[in-house]
């Protein structure tokens, strides 16, 4: 344990990422070949490693650090809960989770009236398909290709996306083809077209699946980690549609777009849909303590009243958690941090990036709500070729070394800083994405 008892001594970058190496197992990763960055220490958008290199985040890390880093009302909301109480069982009532409780409701619409909280997204839509089946008496799980929905049991086999673990426990999930209009699998040229076809392909599923055996539709409001895939107008009002037809429960998966990314609330709020359901996570508390959970409509709430429900984990709406959440949402509330992803997401952030798509003909398309944006990097804007994952490494060390923390999925940047950044800071980096893109310039056509 070197760093324990060098103290006295400066830590440097090597020094961590060699003691990371040698004990820590990652995620998603292959072991052998790992160089992960080094971060010491963040506060609002900015962090900064051992060596003194600093980073403008344009990740949010995984997107959920919402509010920025070291937000000093969470941080004290946390310190008062560690000098209360620091764990407790969920069959407890505990005053820091009823309030985290009603502050959720009160944000989900009308006929919202409880939350099941959860350690993570993925715990939550485990959970909620779960009530959806129980509540339906029906098995199949019907969600996306383009989706992500955690890293456990059910919802990776829910997820659409190339991670999808095929597994033959996890029983009765179907995939359909959401809307995706910039590779549209309906060969649609307009939104219109890919709405309007996103749906017949949708209920043909339906009806061929058997509706009376399809307990829930699964999507997320807008899909995120598969491309920032914002639905044409009027497609989640027709999955509704689809969903109230046939008796269907909708869970509408907020766990990357909720809690203000997209300037709003709730993303769905902007399609002008109520789901049954509702999952979250991430930006719920920043990020600060794990925590997620289930939003439940009254109907299905009261449907538990006299059924058992079998769910939950030991730390379940721990209280540490639960006083972050409190904070965090008063302080959004009262910081206007939503508004700030309206204006400065759909203003600034937008309009810069528009302007580097004319600019780079390297953008092949950009799309996105608030502070919730992609670019999406071809090397031919005709036939769409995505660059290629070499060069999208050799991109990304460009970001870093120049002072950004980018978020790079396959051939896209996701550019999706905390909900608080400030025009100023967008500005910063967007200055920043457009040295970088020019001296990959030559990968385009
Ligand atoms: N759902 C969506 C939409 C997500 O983006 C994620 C994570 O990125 C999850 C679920 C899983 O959340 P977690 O990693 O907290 O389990």
């Amino acid at each position: 344990m070197k760093l324990a008892l060098q103290s006295e001594m400066a830590i440097t970058n090597d020094d961590v990422r060699q003691l990371d190496r040698s004990y820590v197992f990652h995620s998603w990763s292959m072991q052998g070949s790992l160089n992960p960055l080094v971060i010491a220490g963040a506060k609002g958008c900015e962090l900064w490693d051992y060596d003194g290199n600093t980073y403008l985040d344009f990740s949010s890390q995984l997107v959920n650090v919402n509010i920025g880093y070291q937000h000093p009302r969470v941080l004290a909301a946390m310190k008062a809960q560690l000098e209360e109480l620091t764990t407790i069982a969920p069959a407890t009532a505990n005053l820091a989770r009823g309030e985290a409780a009603k502050r959720i409701v009160d944000l989900a619409p009308e006929g919202f009236s409880k939350v099941f909280f959860t350690n993570a997204g993925a715990d939550a839509n485990e959970n909620a398909m779960r009530m959806a089946r129980m509540y339906t008496g029906r098995d199949k799980i019907f969600s996306a290709y383009r989706s992500y929905h955690g890293n456990t049991g059910s919802a990776i086999v829910a997820t659409g996306d190339s991670r999808r673990i095929p597994n033959e426990y996890a029983r009765g999930h179907v995939h359909f083809f959401n809307p995706y209009l910039y590779r549209s699998e309906f060969n649609a040229t307009t939104e219109e077209e890919e709405c309007q076809r996103a749906l017949a392909h949708l209920r043909r599923m339906i009806e061929c699946e058997g509706p009376n055996s399809v307990a829930a539709i699964l999507l997320e409001s807008v899909p995120g980690t598969a491309g920032i895939l914002v639905p044409p107008k009027g497609y989640m009002q027709g999955v509704r549609a689809l969903a109230d037809e046939f008796g269907i429960v909708l869970i509408v998966d907020e766990v990357m777009a909720g809690f203000g990314r997209t300037g709003s609330w709730f993303a769905f709020e902007q399609d002008g849909i109520v789901p049954d359901l509702i999952t979250f996570a991430k930006g719920v508390n920043a990020g600060y303590v794990p925590a997620g959970g289930v939003i439940i409509s009254g109907k299905i709430s009261h449907y538990f009243d006299d059924h058992f429900f079998a769910g939950g984990l030991t730390y379940s709406g721990h209280p540490l958690a639960m006083s972050a959440i409190v904070a965090t949402l008063d302080a959004m509330k009262e910081e206007k941090v939503v508004e700030n992803a309206a204006t400065v997401g759909d203003g600034v952030l937008r309009a810069g990036l528009t302007s580097l798509a004319q600019k780079h003909a390297l953008i092949g398309d950009v799309r996105g709500r608030g502070m919730f944006q992609a670019l999406e990097l071809v090397t031919d804007r005709v036939a769409k070729t995505p660059v290629a994952a070499a060069d999208m490494a050799a991109i990304k060390g460009a970001l870093l070394q120049a002072g950004i923390l980018p978020f790079i999925a396959e051939n896209r940047i996701h550019v999706v800083p905390p909900c608080t950044m400030s025009a100023a800071e967008v500005q910063k980096g967007l200055a920043i994405f457009d040295a970088v893109l020019g001296q990959f310039g030559s990968l385009a056509k």
